[in-house]
């Protein structure tokens, strides 16, 4: 402690109390301090969970022009239900988010310097970036078209992180005025993979979009990556505490990660239980899933 007296602040910075962090972050801050090890991982989080909050609250209601007949067509067809036209995306506040994350990964090392430089010229170049994003949300919500040419590999990650808030409001939406009827291997939403799961207190899993952080049920001992529902062909594993498990597939073998639900003091938080399970990823890789 130091003897020194402290400067009044200054008056026209009046001390104002600090934001309420989110119960995320405040989870995430817990991690940190149980797990030193993941503390690059979360900091990397709380600066990413930092950018969507902002962007949310300005995302505005989407207005879904599709009708229901077209929507349970859609649905029973398992292709996704938000189409391009429907995402609410205000472009400026798109680009702001979009070149923020990119700082943020490259500040990280999560993005290599390279990438971040053609990344970044994609946000400044005009009208440059909206067609990428309509080609790149299309080519990968089933439609069947390319993705686009030319642009780094790295810029999917980007792209993820700066669409999810404005997909997340479409997902919410369509969730409450559609029924899944048949089983969604891939978001019944936005059609991207499921990246985490969740079994839910009443013993179901539900699966989770790794774009749009949608949930939707999933039979529990089935892979939804190649679809082998063998039981006798899907490893299943959990943490010591019960809390995580983990699901090889040893047909395809790939293998998700879940939160598990059951006796759980809270409900799942995909972005601290995608960080608080990286040593979990360690162990799959381990047993030779990828
Ligand atoms: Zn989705
Ligand atoms: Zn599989």
């Amino acid at each position: 402690m130091s003897d020194q007296p402290q400067p009044p602040p200054s008056p026209e910075r009046p001390i104002r109390p600090p934001r309420a962090e989110t119960r995320e972050v405040v989870e995430l801050r817990e991690l940190k301090t149980a797990q030193p090890d993941l503390a690059s991982a979360v900091d990397l989080q709380i600066a990413l969970a930092d950018i969507q909050r902002r962007l949310q609250s300005r995302v505005p209601l989407p207005w879904i022009s599709a009708d229901e007949a077209w929507l349970q067509q859609q649905e029973k067809a398992g292709r996704a239900l938000v189409r391009f036209g429907d995402i609410p995306i205000e472009w400026s506040d798109f680009r702001l988010a979009f070149r923020q994350n990119a700082d943020v990964l490259l500040r990280f090392d999560a993005l290599e310097a390279a990438d971040h430089q053609a990344i970044v010229a994609l946000a400044r170049e005009g009208n440059a970036l909206e067609p990428i994003v309509e080609q790149w949300y299309n080519a990968t919500s089933g439609t069947g078209a390319k993705r686009p040419e030319g642009v780094p590999a790295s810029l999917d990650h980007v792209l993820v992180l700066a669409l999810r808030p404005f997909l997340a409001r479409c997902a919410e939406v369509l969730r409450a005025r559609t029924t899944l009827t048949v089983s969604h291997d891939v978001c019944p939403f936005c059609g991207w993979e499921p990246d985490f799961a969740v079994i839910t207190p009443a013993a179901e899993r539900h699966l989770i979009c790794g774009r749009c952080w949608a949930q939707w049920p999933f039979a529990s001992l089935t892979c939804p990556f190649c679809k082998n529902d063998d039981r006798a062909r899907i490893t299943s594993f959990a943490t010591r505490d019960g809390r995580y498990r983990v699901y090889g597939c040893d047909v395809c073998q790939r293998y998700l990660k879940a939160y598990d639900g059951r006796r759980a003091p809270r409900p799942v938080m995909v972005a601290v239980d995608t960080i608080a399970t990286l040593p979990l990823d360690a162990a799959a890789m381990q047993r030779g899933y990828k």
